[in-house]
């Protein structure tokens, strides 16, 4: 059985949190903490090869990233911790999944800086990653294109999965195919 770290990222608020509960607990969470930042493990079966996984449901990356964030929060809470914590769960991470919301255009310009980070942290340009466009069901308040997503898809030749985390759309499939990626290397 291999094990894997898995870390989920993404601004606050596009579902993080929900997608990990679904995943692991199979439940929809109406209302989830925002600051809880906690790891779940769970046992899978990935083309008859047992993984054992440690998600990382990340939460305040909006403190760290981005130029919105710099305006919205003060500097007082970029505290060397914060970052070195961060600094340390991307390096140990094998697998990421990248979160944004499609009714939310800046939680997907967000995706840009995080792949970034990751990249020069793991020093490494072909880590496994998963981009998810979660909030599917909310079609009528879509903001981000379709096509928006699969160019960045494209570009990053990382996979783009449409997901609900309420209506348990993709969200298996997403981090299936991480697990794909992880075991392949
Ligand atoms: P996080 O900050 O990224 O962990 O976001 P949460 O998982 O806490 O979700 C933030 C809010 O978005 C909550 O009110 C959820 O009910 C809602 N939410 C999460 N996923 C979905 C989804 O797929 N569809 C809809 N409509 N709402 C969602
Ligand atoms: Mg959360």
């Amino acid at each position: 059985c291999r094990e894997f770290n898995v870390v989920v990222l993404g601004a606050g608020g596009v579902g993080k949190s929900c997608l990990t509960a679904q995943f692991v607990h199979n439940e929809w969470i109406e209302s989830y903490d925002p600051t809880i930042e906690d790891s779940y493990r769970t046992q899978r079966a990935v083309d008859g090869r047992q993984v054992m996984l440690e998600i990382l449901d990340t939460a305040g990356t909006e403190q760290f990233g981005g130029c919105h964030s710099a305006f919205k929060f003060p500097f007082a809470s970029l505290t060397p911790s914060k970052v070195a914590m961060r600094d340390l769960y991307m390096k140990t991470g094998q697998g990421f999944l990248l979160v944004f919301s499609i009714a939310s255009r800046t939680s997907f310009e967000e995706l840009e800086t995080l792949r970034d980070d990751i990249i020069r942290i793991k020093d490494d340009e072909d880590i496994p990653i998963v981009i998810v466009g979660n909030k599917a069901d909310l079609e009528d308040q879509r903001a981000v294109d379709r096509a928006k997503a699969f160019s960045l898809s494209q570009r990053w030749s990382a996979p783009y999965y449409e997901a609900s985390a309420r209506t348990r759309t993709n969200v298996d499939e997403a981090f299936i195919d991480l697990c794909r990626q992880m075991l392949r290397r």
